[in-house]
């Protein structure tokens, strides 16, 4: 997976990524609460530039329920929610006016994610920007990651930091933090299985190395993954995974939820509510439909638009959970039991299938990469900028007791 060379860790896709600035189709100044660190604050109040420094005095206020240092003060949004300082032309005057210098952590970090595990730095990026996401999504071979020299130059703030090596983490699942990961990622990118039945294998280990924590048997870690991977290895799982049956009436209850007005009424991303409408047209998807209507238009654009293409570009969605998985320091953080954060990544995952589903149906031959783009780049941008959203979905998952691995299987499997 790695080619061990200095300090930084990164994906490849890193490499190459370039803001596209004005030629972006989705600006990452629009749709989101913008902070502005502390010493950025303080250039700004003193910043004498004319054209700039009546717009910076009204638009950057400070954020006094904050104690954050990185959200000490934030941009007063357009309405529309743009940032006041973007031009027609999608450039922003901070930069061309000022410089780099005068840019805010948030804004010259973005799309970049910064992590630190055992203080070694880690850089990726999120989805939600679109040339990121054609980056590294539409690479057709495996993920592959590097250590470079890292920039120090950059005003860069952590999103997280894990540090294996306390003795705070001595009886932690985090102790075992690189094994897992490095398992994940090997799951998640072997071909020999389709990625659904990668998934369930991983929701299978994830599920027992739950019961071993609450057991306090943590120590079988290691032994788990070892065991799984010879099992993966001489092909023990095809049977059971043959077995599993596809309850498609099930997903559609959690197409159902997607519409509604809960969700719907905080979402402000022009690009997902495109996408979104596009999936309702390819789902017939009126409110007199019935549900056996919308089963069979479900099933049929399945196998007849989605699975033809994905068949061929499954390593588009493999490359969106590796990610996943590295950015988010899975499947340590987020929740606090590690099966509660594979359910969140299946979560993602089938929500992600479940619209392409639709879409695929509305674009009918003529589905193709781009589309799968724009709905994984727009996902990301609402989901990370409302999380009503998936917390919605996941507090009803608990409610109804559905979190489980039947439960995961039903939304995974076609
Ligand atoms: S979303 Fe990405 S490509 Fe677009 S303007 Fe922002 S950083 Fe640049």
């Amino acid at each position: 997976m790695v080619n061990k060379k200095r300090e930084m860790l990164i994906p490849q896709y890193m490499h190459k990524f370039k803001c596209i600035g004005s030629s972006c189709e989705d600006s990452c100044c629009i749709g989101w609460r913008v902070q502005i660190d502390k010493n950025t604050y303080k250039q700004y109040r003193k910043c004498k530039n004319k054209e700039l420094q009546g717009m910076l005095g009204e638009k950057v206020k400070r954020n006094r329920s904050s104690s954050s240092k990185y959200d000490y003060a934030e941009i007063k949004m357009n309405n529309g929610n743009s940032c006041p300082f973007l031009t027609q032309d999608k450039l922003c005057k901070i930069h061309s006016n000022l410089g780099e210098e005068y840019l805010s952590i948030t804004c010259t970090q973005y799309p970049r994610i910064f992590n630190a595990v055992n203080g070694v730095l880690e850089k990726c990026a999120t989805m939600s920007c679109p040339e990121i996401a054609r980056l590294a999504l539409l690479n057709p071979e495996v993920m592959q990651f590097d250590y470079i020299e890292p920039d120090i130059s950059r005003k860069n703030a952590f999103n997280d930091k894990i540090d294996t090596n306390q003795s705070s983490t001595e009886n932690k699942i985090e102790k075992y933090f690189w094994n897992l990961r490095i398992f994940t990622i090997e799951v998640l990118q072997n071909r020999d299985y389709e990625l659904w039945e990668r998934l369930i294998i991983l929701g299978m280990f994830y599920e027992k190395l739950s019961a071993y924590i609450k057991e306090e048997n943590m120590d079988e870690t290691l032994n788990l993954i070892e065991n799984y991977r010879n099992n993966i290895k001489n092909g023990i799982f095809h049977e059971y995974l043959k077995e599993i049956p596809s309850y498609k009436n099930i997903q559609m209850v959690i197409l159902k939820e997607l519409t509604n007005e809960r969700i719907l009424k905080g979402i402000e991303n022009r690009r997902y509510l495109e996408c979104f409408l596009e999936f309702m047209q390819g789902m017939g998807y009126t409110g007199k439909a019935t549900n056996e209507e919308l089963v069979k238009k479900y099933e049929k654009a399945y196998t007849k638009y989605y699975e033809p293409y994905m068949k061929e570009h499954e390593y588009i969605l493999e490359n969106y959970l590796v990610n996943y998985v590295f950015k988010n320091l899975f499947p340590v953080r987020e929740r606090e039991e590690v099966f509660d954060n594979y359910v969140m990544l299946v979560m993602h995952y089938a929500m992600i299938k479940m619209h392409l589903i639709g879409i695929s149906a509305f674009h009918k031959e003529k589905f193709c990469d781009e589309h799968i783009v724009k709905l994984i780049q727009s996902f990301a941008k609402t989901v990370e900028h409302n999380n009503i959203f998936l917390e919605y979905m996941y507090d009803l998952l608990k409610k109804d007791e559905l979190a489980t691995m039947a439960y995961m299987s039903i939304l995974i499997k076609n």
